[in-house]
């Protein structure tokens, strides 16, 4: 497609258009692009990943398949029999709730699926009654599908047609159950209590596709430690924590004077957290009453008691963020430079913070991380490096946290308390077991992302929510890393730097759900109240292009792709004819 703004060019660019379309015309006539396997020539199967079906292509997909598109020519002029084709995602939510606002008359959405349907149909009485049939999620999957792959025939794009699909047909779910059943069979699905990004206002889990901006952000569960700071009369301030190690080190705690602080009465114990923490604390399982409301000034000069048996003061800090984890935080000046900072303060003039003088001028950071190239106080060389006077310069405080966070991970040993001795990156999982062992700490989940708040499509905060009962891969599975590396191993990455991130995922690579309650996608096969979700069914796709012309073409039923179907087709398993016979 050549378009000039000149008048003057118009003549020209219509002899161009001439051309192209009599040469498209004459690609699909003789069905040059239909590539069936040939002992002449080298197979070579090319594909990208398969676009989102919810609306029109962008620019950005005209980028993608004309780069795709180049290759696959290259090869056919290198003499190989190339297979390039292409297929529709449609699995999980975005395609539903734009249906559900045509449903509801979402005067929004009418407006902008009008304005997609008028790209490819003139008349407006066609237009709204196209827009219409959108109720129907499956719907807007097959216009958009059917005018997507006339745009790529109109950019000249060399797919093989025959093998399109999309990923709620009842063949590709019948693909995806048997996939499933295979992992299930090797041990690679389980099913536990997890936790999980959620949308409070839909009372759903939520996935990367119906967060705003969601493959962007992104968007995780990070795990705090929350560690029970006791006082005199047994209620337990939660201070949160990434690094739990740091208990050691602690001088005091610290809490937002201007924030909103709950007291909460669980089932033999009263806890202090922030108010917004304690909305989220119930997301996470907690079953409480909220007794009474207060301003964090209130905690202020009272005396608690750490795990490790010190006792310290509250402190007020404005750097604490009440709107993240539990709104308390506790203090380690030598190892942390917002601690040091705000310790720094808070010494220098104690009146501005309403803290009496004595209560704050023996506090001393305390040593206990040997780090390479620092000295005693880490964190006060980070500080004062950057020339940071106070706790309100965020970030070059962010930039120290850094700094100290990783040379201390990969360069630290701690030399205080029971895990004395013990490299940092490697003294974490301990010292929250002993923490556990003892009742005193818990686990607090909170979203992270590049940017926050982190909101759902429907507008509300995206919260973490610890449900039962969720399935997910189990990539610690045992075995299934060593298989993982092994096949690594055998593929070749262009460039070759980029092996180093496929690795890395392998590693870190835990449990991941792959299953939620609606959206359009392949029922969970041994639990079918369930749908695979968006990711986890979209990753052996590939294969499927090479029998889906074949399936159809053959007319075999839903019925017909039973799992001993595909063990046949994939990995060669079972007798042609007994299988002919079983399904019929
Ligand atoms: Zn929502």
């Amino acid at each position: 497609m050549i378009c000039f703004a000149k008048r003057g060019f118009e003549e020209f660019a219509e002899n161009i258009r001439e051309i192209e379309r009599k040469w498209q015309k004459e690609w699909k006539e003789k069905k040059v692009f239909e590539a069936d396997p040939r002992p002449d020539k080298p197979g070579f199967l090319f594909t990208i990943p398969y676009p989102y079906t919810s609306g029109p292509l962008h620019i950005g997909h005209g980028r993608t398949y004309a780069v795709g598109d180049v290759f696959a020519r290259y090869f056919r002029m290198k003499g190989y029999n190339v297979l390039f084709p292409m297929a529709f995602h449609i699995t999980g939510t975005p395609i539903e709730a734009i249906s559900a606002k045509i449903r509801r008359n979402d005067p929004k959405t009418w407006e902008l699926y009008k304005s997609y349907v008028s790209l490819y149909v003139e008349d407006p009485k066609e237009v709204e009654r196209i827009v219409s049939k959108f109720v129907e999620p499956m719907e807007v999957a097959k216009f958009f599908s059917s005018v997507i792959s006339r745009d790529f025939d109109a950019l000249g794009c060399s797919i093989d047609w025959r093998r399109k699909f999309t990923t709620g047909d009842p063949e590709y779910n019948a693909f995806v159950s048997w996939q499933f059943l295979k992992l299930r069979e090797k041990g690679y699905i389980t099913q536990g209590t997890y936790p999980l990004l959620f949308c409070p206002a839909e009372g759903q889990a939520v996935g990367e596709d119906d967060i705003m901006g969601g493959d962007e952000i992104a968007t995780e569960v990070q795990e705090f430690i929350g560690i029970k700071f006791r006082t005199k009369d047994g209620k337990v301030l939660l201070a949160s924590t990434l690094r739990p190690e740091t208990i050691f080190g602690v001088t005091n705690v610290w809490v937002h004077p201007e924030g909103s602080y709950v007291e909460l009465s669980l089932k033999g114990e009263r806890w202090i957290v922030s108010e917004r923490a304690a909305e989220k604390l119930k997301l996470q399982g907690w079953e409480f009453e909220v007794v009474r409301k207060f301003k964090g000034r209130e905690l202020v000069g009272l005396k608690v008691k750490a795990p490790n048996g010190s006792e310290v003061p509250v402190l007020p800090a404005l750097f604490v963020d009440v709107n993240n984890a539990t709104g308390i935080v506790y203090s380690v000046p030598a190892h942390a430079p917002f601690d040091y900072a705000a310790l720094m303060d808070v010494k220098r003039e104690p009146e501005k913070f309403g803290v009496p003088r004595e209560l704050v001028e023996t506090i001393e950071p305390i040593h206990i991380i040997d780090v390479p190239k620092y000295g005693e106080f880490p964190a006060k060389e980070a500080v004062e490096k950057r020339g940071i006077r106070s706790q309100e310069e965020l970030s070059k405080l962010e930039e120290a946290t850094k700094e100290i966070y990783k040379a201390e991970f990969y360069g630290g040993v701690l030399v205080v308390g029971p895990f004395a001795g013990t490299k940092i990156s490697e003294v974490k999982e301990k010292v929250v077991s002993w923490l556990m062992k003892r009742k005193d700490a818990v686990p607090v989940y909170e979203v992270t992302a590049k940017r926050l708040p982190v909101r759902c499509r429907c507008g509300a905060e995206v919260l973490v929510a610890v449900l039962p009962d969720q399935w997910f891969l189990d990539f610690n599975a045992p075995g299934w890393k060593e298989k993982a590396r092994k096949a690594l191993n055998r593929m070749e990455i262009v460039p070759e730097i980029y092996r180093r991130l496929f690795e890395d995922t392998i590693e870190w690579l835990d449990k991941r759900p792959c299953a939620r309650k609606r959206g359009i996608g392949t029922r969970l096969p041994f639990d079918p109240e369930w749908i695979i979700e968006s990711l986890s069914d979209s990753t052996i796709y590939m294969a499927f292009y090479t029998v889906i012309h074949h399936i159809r073409r053959l007319k075999l039923s839903k019925e017909a792709l039973k799992p001993e179907f595909w063990d046949y087709v994939f990995l060669g398993k079972g007798d042609p004819e007994q299988l002919s016979k079983n399904i019929g």
